[in-house]
């Protein structure tokens, strides 16, 4: 016991000697702790907000795919991602397993983050809407309007460095613009949350849907040029 307090002693002596020589300032090692906690600390804030929205998607009858859906599917993935990918809605595979891209399309997003050198948990994945529309059409004006709080708040909890918009419902509705995904691949746009908090990187590419539909090597070249561009902004190689 008298050990114990004798060490104790010894390192405050330390502590105060190393503050009184750095003139002042926090020791190094110290600040370092202090940040190593306050980082652990946020992520953990993030894990469980996004919990909750889950929880709350979950529960969510605000428009009328509450009432047909198996399962909500809230999204995925690492809650400090650095890349925060964005769908459209779930479809017959996602409705029954309630997670974002598990079906063919996923299988082909799964391929492009892995050739991002990169994996599924590294990043976050999720959709514009939440439910699955029946027969997988298109999303509604209102449904989109019901739903997009959610998304919001999870881009909120993540803030996310980059927003990857997988298709063309995903890069008009955040980008509230009706211009072709053609039109607004391959290039940075800017996400704006609110006013007062600074944009977001926003890239638009096209849907691994799309892809697999018209799976030329001109249209896989654009999505690789599209992510290496994705790659560049984060200073990430291109593996
Ligand atoms: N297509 C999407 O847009 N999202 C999914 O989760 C699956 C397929």
């Amino acid at each position: 016991m008298e050990k114990n307090t004798d060490i104790k002693k010894a390192a405050r002596q330390h502590l105060e000697m190393e503050t009184f020589f750095s003139g002042g300032l926090m020791p190094k090692t110290k600040q370092a702790q202090q940040q190593l906690k306050q980082t652990r600390q946020a992520q953990k804030n993030a894990a469980a907000e996004l919990e909750k929205i889950a929880d709350e998607v979950g529960k969510c009858h605000r428009c009328e795919l509450g009432q047909t859906r198996t399962n909500a599917v809230p999204g995925e993935g690492n809650p400090n991602a650095d890349i925060f990918f964005i769908g459209e809605a779930p479809g017959a595979d996602e409705d029954a397993q309630a997670r974002p891209f598990v079906g063919r399309a996923g299988k082909l997003l799964d391929k492009i983050i892995n050739a991002m050198g990169l994996k599924r948990t590294d990043v976050y994945i999720g959709n514009i809407l939440k439910c699955r529309p029946p027969e997988n059409r298109d999303p509604g004006h209102e449904e989109i309007t019901s739903c997009l709080p959610h998304l919001q708040r999870q881009i909120e909890t993540i803030n996310p460095e980059i927003i990857v918009a997988l298709g063309a419902h995903a890069a008009k509705t955040l980008l509230e613009t009706n211009k072709s995904i053609g039109q607004l691949r391959g290039q940075f746009h800017e996400y704006y949350l609110g006013l007062g908090t600074p944009p977001i990187k926003l890239m638009a590419t096209y849907h691994p849907a799309y892809l697999l539909r018209n799976y030329s090597t001109e249209n896989r070249k654009r999505v690789w040029e599209d992510m290496k561009k994705v790659l560049a902004e984060l200073n990430l190689s291109v593996p």
